[in-house]
């Protein structure tokens, strides 16, 4: 038996609910529900016009219903009256194949026919800025090499101990907070979990963050590179896959730790990175952030070319430890779903074809790339990423051609908007619109 929202909404004094889904851009939307609506939305969904949101429909299309999936409920820590929801988009009777969660969960189910479930950790950095984004908040957060300076996390201790003391409540294991590479970045980090419930906390936590800091007068930003000079927002993702509560991945013999699936899974992921690109840094501005030039702090960590190592943060993959990789190419403005799904779409295929991915480079990277020119390189911008997704065979049939073309179309509206007013150029500072369109990614 599914659980009984209305019942729930009168025994924790929830007066709303927020029934939320992610469109193909990550942006979040929602209907605020009255408890006593409940228990129809529950059945039958709240209803949306698509085409008004993210998702390639005609303005003609019937309703589209947001069908909430009662297991992500999240009652707000700072708001106790709210309940937080996410869903699943219906049309006309069917789910429709080309929103986010949904392309997820279809993903999720080829592996559990396999009996394995990815479980996963994301780490979200974010800046805390300005309110017009022109400058980060903290005017004394001038250190050229910032990270974990504590006098300036400790300036942030009351808006940083909100959310931290929001994520133990919520039992989601929060371990360690800190400011980070860039001058007005921030990192926190909780536990990992089963990859939906990773995706769905992602959302949840990039609302929570905006939302607290609004709150404590500031404006927080997840984009990708908001300021030329300093380290951009990373998201990076530890993966592994597990069967009856054993990790799979673990292989306590092998030099790394990791074992013949691990490595066929992340050879997926190495052959697939220049196309999953598109869905793991999808923005204009992502490519300020990839490819780039150092930053003021003297490296940019973020990866250039593809390529995968032991405990060494200048490469794209990372095994830091035993029975887990590292993937460090997502930024913040990667959609949550679409991370976890195309890390997955492309291990499914590593392991169904068992892809060697070559022996680990133990190097610096940043420094050593030209001893490596072999090795395949990002894409330099988000039309070179959307032309690799479209012709990749591998992503076109884990996904749906249709879903593919949908997704490409609409990135390529949003390019030929940015190009009537800018030009992209890394060399130059962030333009106006990528601001305007990306600060709330
Ligand atoms: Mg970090």
């Amino acid at each position: 038996m599914p659980k009984n929202l209305s019942q729930i909404a009168k025994s924790k004094k929830i007066k709303y609910f927020l029934i939320s889904f992610v469109d193909l851009f990550g942006v979040l939307r929602s209907k605020l529900v009255p408890a006593q609506a409940i228990n129809e939305m529950q059945k039958n969904g709240a209803g949306f016009a698509g085409f008004a949101t993210w998702l390639d429909m005609s303005p003609a299309d019937s309703d589209m219903f947001a069908i909430p999936d009662p297991n992500s409920l999240i009652q707000l820590p700072w708001n106790k009256e709210i309940g937080w929801l996410a869903s699943d988009l219906y049309m006309d009777g069917l789910a429709v194949d080309a929103s986010p969660r949904v392309m997820l969960k279809n993903q999720i189910k080829k592996l559990s026919e396999k009996k394995l479930q990815m479980k996963s950790g994301v780490e979200c950095e974010y800046f805390l800025i300005s309110e017009d984004g022109s400058s980060i908040a903290d005017q004394r957060d001038i250190q050229s090499k910032p990270c974990y300076d504590q006098s300036a996390l400790m300036r942030r201790y009351d808006l940083i101990k909100e959310i931290c003391d929001s994520m133990i409540e919520l039992g989601w294991k929060p371990y360690q907070n800190d400011h980070e590479d860039a001058n007005g970045q921030f990192e926190m980090n909780w536990d990992y979990s089963d990859c939906l419930v990773t995706a769905d906390r992602h959302v949840f936590f990039k609302f929570m963050v905006k939302n607290l800091a609004e709150k404590h007068g500031l404006r927080a930003t997840f984009m990708p590179k908001p300021f030329n000079n300093l380290t951009g927002n990373g998201c990076h993702a530890h993966i592994s896959v597990w069967r009856n509560g054993k990790n799979q991945f673990l292989d306590k013999k092998d030099k790394l730790g990791l074992s013949k699936l691990g490595y066929n899974f992340l050879g997926g992921v190495i052959k697939n990175a220049q196309p999953l690109s598109a869905f793991f840094n999808p923005t204009i501005n992502s490519y300020r952030r990839i490819n780039a030039p150092p930053t003021k702090s003297g490296a940019t960590w973020s990866p250039s070319s593809i390529s995968y190592t032991g405990n060494n943060r200048t490469h794209m993959i990372r095994i830091p430890e035993q029975g887990r990789f590292e993937l460090r190419l997502m930024d913040g403005s990667a959609n949550p779903y679409l991370l976890q799904a195309g890390v997955l779409a492309a291990g499914l295929e590593g392991m169904d074809k068992k892809i060697n991915p070559g022996e680990p480079l133990f190097c610096n990277m940043y420094a050593d790339y030209k001893k490596y020119p072999n090795l395949p390189k990002l894409p330099n911008n988000i039309s070179e990423a959307l032309n690799m997704l479209g012709n990749s065979k591998v992503l076109n049939k884990a996904f749906g051609k249709k879903n593919i073309n949908s997704y490409i179309k609409l990135k390529r509206n949003e390019l030929n908007a940015f190009k009537k007013q800018g030009r992209f150029d890394k060399k130059r500072s962030v333009t106006k619109w990528e601001k305007d369109n990306t600060l709330d990614c």
